[in-house]
This record gives C-alpha cells, structure tokens and sequence, in this order.
C-alpha cells in the first residue's frame, strides 16, 4: 500500500499540515496517479470548517486535482501510465440506477448512493480527497485531461468548470442569451468565460468594483456592482439566466428575481448556510423559476472539459505551497483570491 504525504487539518480552525496517509494498491479498474495540482474550492472550507454538518477529523479535502497515471489495476481500459487524469467531487456510485444511467451519478439513488471525494465511505471510513501526493480511483470516476489545457491551471475546471458549465448547458444558453454572473470569485470567473464561448450577451454582478477589468477580460460585456445605489433596481427584467455563485447569507433574492426577464431562471450554485424565504409573487410575476444545480455527471464533466479546451477556457490560478493553504483559506472567505489558489504538491515535505 503506498504512503504518501498530504495536507490535512484536525478542528475547524483549519490548521494545515502534512500528515502520511494510506492510499489502497489500484484494484481491478482502478488507477494510481501522482497529483500534481489541487485546486482550493470554497466548498473545501464550508466543509473542512463544519459550516455544512460534523466532519471526521483529521480531513484531507480537495475535490479539483489533476496528476499523472503512475500505476493502473487490473482490467484497466481508459488509462494507461503518463496520462494526463484529473478527479472532480465525485469518485463512486451504483452506476446502474435510473441517475446513474442518465449520467447522474452526483444524484445515485441507491443506497448509499453518490461516494464523494471526501467523505465516510459506505463502511463509514473518512476518505482523502487531493491535497496529497498521490490518490487511487476507479477509472470509470476519472477524466482526461486535453492536451491543449495548462495543466498547472486547469484543476479547478473539476469542480468550478462543471459547476458552472451544466445549468449553462442545461438551460440552452446561447448567441442572444443574456446572463449575469453573480458573484465573480473561484466558480463565477470561469462561469463567465464559458458563458461568453456559448455565444451569450455576459454581465458580471459583483460586490464591488475592484473586479470589473478582470470581468472585462474574461469576456464579460457589462459589469454592476451592488455596492452602488440603485444597481439591482436599474436591472428589472434584464436577464434570461442569473447563475449565482455567491457563498455568502443574505442576499437579496426577491430583487434578483425581479432581474429576470419573463420566464427567465434564476440558478444557484453557492452553498451559504442560512434558509432562504421568498414571496411567492417572485416567481408568478414573469413566470420566473428559481432552480438549484449541483457540479455534473462524469460524461458531463468530460464534455466541459474537451469544450474547455477548444474554446480557451481557463481558470486564472494562483499557485500556492502546502504551507500556504492556511492562509488561503481566510483569503478566500475574505474574496481576497485571484480567482483560485492551486496547490502544488511538489512542494510538500517528503516526510510528515
Ligand atoms: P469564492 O471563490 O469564494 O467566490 C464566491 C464569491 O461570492 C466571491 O468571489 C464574491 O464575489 C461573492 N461574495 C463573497 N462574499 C460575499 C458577500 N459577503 N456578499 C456578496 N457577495 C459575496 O467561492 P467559490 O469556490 O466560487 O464557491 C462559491 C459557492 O459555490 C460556495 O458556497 C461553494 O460552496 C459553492 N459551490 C457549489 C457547487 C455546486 O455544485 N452547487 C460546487 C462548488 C462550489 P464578488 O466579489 O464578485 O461579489
Ligand atoms: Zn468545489
């Protein structure tokens, strides 16, 4: 069984430091990588914090990690040794339930259903996720990484590239779509790009205006931020589509809502914690929908990749070491980062 070295934190104070971990010998249909990027996702500190629920400490998290091949198991088909592989937020499931076979596999229903990243597997073991040197997963769980993609820098596309790619793609966004991008941080500023490679008219909402000439360049063409007066009222009824990535309580969602234009959607992707409550004439008036939407299925993901990759897509990074994710994550929370921190494993120790 290798050993190898990871970062893992034991409270959620998210104290980071190296630990030694097991990983299993690739089995049958499995394959052994080397990771060589973890990128930091806001979902990592929600969890590792315990905003979303009791963790099993001490937690290796990382959920967008790509490396390359160093062993495959038995029965092997899509990988070989030297490939370029990367895992998202998901690494198991049934494969035969009506989700599965739907390419759901993030929504399996049976029993125990989706295995992520890194949480209790069905015996109730805490998994690793890909702040470590090196990781095991079954092949059918993994995706290719195209050539054409920097690979220091494409990372974050397994979870803030999906995350964003599928409800764009599920709600047919397109030349004369006209979507706002709210919040513009780790998911947001690649939800921009791609909605901008779909052919839509993008603005970016964001909190402040330090942004705007990043959102400019990521392709957006208008830019609000709702720190200044009156911004949310002079948009009534401009949007078919708001993808909200915001990880913050308390926004205001009835106001949003009345953004959208008739029959348009406002979709959520940012966790924050607290219940949200909204007037039901929110969603009468306009025949507006509030929709939520949750990373992709591993078809999905490979798609959002290979468009990705023909499109120039990518995550703007910023590399961080193993010391650093400490830090990183108050940088985060405080939307200091610009867009996504990126571990790079080669600087980890080679002992713990
Ligand atoms: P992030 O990099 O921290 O970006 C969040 C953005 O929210 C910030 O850049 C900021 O954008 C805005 N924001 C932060 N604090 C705010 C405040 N107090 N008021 C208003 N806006 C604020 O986080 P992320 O990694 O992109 O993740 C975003 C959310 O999506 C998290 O809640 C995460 O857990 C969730 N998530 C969901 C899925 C899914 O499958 N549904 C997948 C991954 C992540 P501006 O500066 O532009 O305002
Ligand atoms: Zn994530």
């Amino acid at each position: 069984m290798p050993s190898v070295i990871a970062y893992g934190c034991d409270d959620a104070t998210t104290q980071f430091h190296p630990l030694q971990i097991d990983i299993r010998e690739p089995g049958e249909g499995e394959i052994y990588f080397d990771v060589a990027y973890a990128g930091i996702c806001h979902s990592d500190i929600h969890s590792a914090r315990g905003e979303w629920g009791p963790v099993a400490y001490p937690l290796v998290p990382g959920h967008e990690f790509v490396g390359i091949v160093a062993k495959v198991g038995p029965g092997v088909t899509k990988f070989k040794v030297g490939d370029r592989v990367g895992v998202g937020c998901l690494v198991g499931s049934c494969g035969s339930c009506e989700m599965c076979e739907s390419g759901y596999e993030q929504w399996c229903t049976s029993t125990p259903g989706t295995l992520w990243t890194y949480r209790a597997d069905a015996e109730g073991n805490p998994t690793t996720g890909g702040y470590s040197r090196g990781f095991t997963v079954r092949e059918d769980f993994a995706l290719h990484i195209p050539s054409e993609l920097d690979f220091a820098a494409c990372a974050p596309l397994l979870c803030a590239g999906i995350t964003t790619y599928s409800p764009l793609k599920h709600y047919d966004v397109g030349a004369g779509s006209r979507v706002a991008v709210l919040g513009m941080g780790g998911l947001g500023h690649v939800g921009v790009q791609i909605a901008k490679a779909m052919g839509a008219d993008v603005s970016v909402i964001s909190h402040g205006r330090s942004k705007e000439a990043d959102a400019r360049r990521f392709g957006a063409d208008h830019f609000y931020a709702t720190s200044e007066e009156g911004t949310l009222e002079s948009l009534r009824g401009s949007f078919d589509l708001i993808l909200c990535t915001v990880s913050a309580d308390g926004l205001d969602y009835a106001g949003y809502m009345a953004a959208l234009r008739p029959y348009g959607v406002f979709v959520d992707v940012g966790l924050p914690t607290e219940p949200v409550s909204l007037p039901l004439r929110a969603f009468v008036n306009g025949g507006k929908s509030f929709a939520g939407s949750q990373i992709g299925g591993i078809a999905e993901t490979q798609e959002m990749l290979d468009f990705c990759a023909a499109h120039g897509v990518i995550p703007q990074v910023e590399m961080i070491t193993g010391e650093e994710i400490t830090q990183a994550y108050d940088n985060v929370v405080a939307s200091r980062v610009r867009y996504r921190y990126v571990i790079d494993t080669s600087t980890f120790p080679e002992t713990a």
